[in-house]
């Protein structure tokens, strides 16, 4: 059984977090330290680690992350001038928080994807 992060407690709205969007399938909230003006996380209710514990289950809601996002997008106004989504994988993608999320990142000009 994976071990809950303190991202479930945000879903079930047990800890504080400015939450923009929620369905029965995800949640999205601003990152608490954010790397661009408009940083938000949209995040499966369900529990899913890493992006490694993901199955043929999952696609519906996966799916849906990146619906939810194109939307955020629109009501944060970024569309069009474009914005990044990010899913970092265990320790060599740089994921901190077990529990997997996309980073919807936008409002300025973001360049090159990778520093290494
Ligand atoms: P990762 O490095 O795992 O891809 O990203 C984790 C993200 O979660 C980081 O950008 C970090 O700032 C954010 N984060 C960690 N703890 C909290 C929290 O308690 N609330 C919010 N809103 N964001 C958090």
């Amino acid at each position: 059984m994976a071990e809950e992060t303190i991202f479930s407690k945000i879903i079930r709205g047990e800890i504080p977090a400015n939450i923009v969007f929620q369905d029965d399938l995800v949640t999205a909230f601003r990152d608490i330290s954010p790397q661009a003006p408009t940083h938000i996380l949209i995040i499966p209710n369900k529990l899913i680690p890493t992006v490694n514990d993901v199955t043929a289950e999952d696609e519906q809601v996966l799916g849906h992350l990146f619906v939810v996002a194109a939307k955020i997008a629109q009501q944060e106004g970024i569309a069009e001038d474009g914005y990044r989504l990010v899913m970092n994988c265990n320790k060599h993608g740089g994921q901190e928080v077990f529990h997997i999320h996309m980073h919807l990142l936008g409002g300025k000009p973001l360049g090159p994807l990778l520093s290494l």
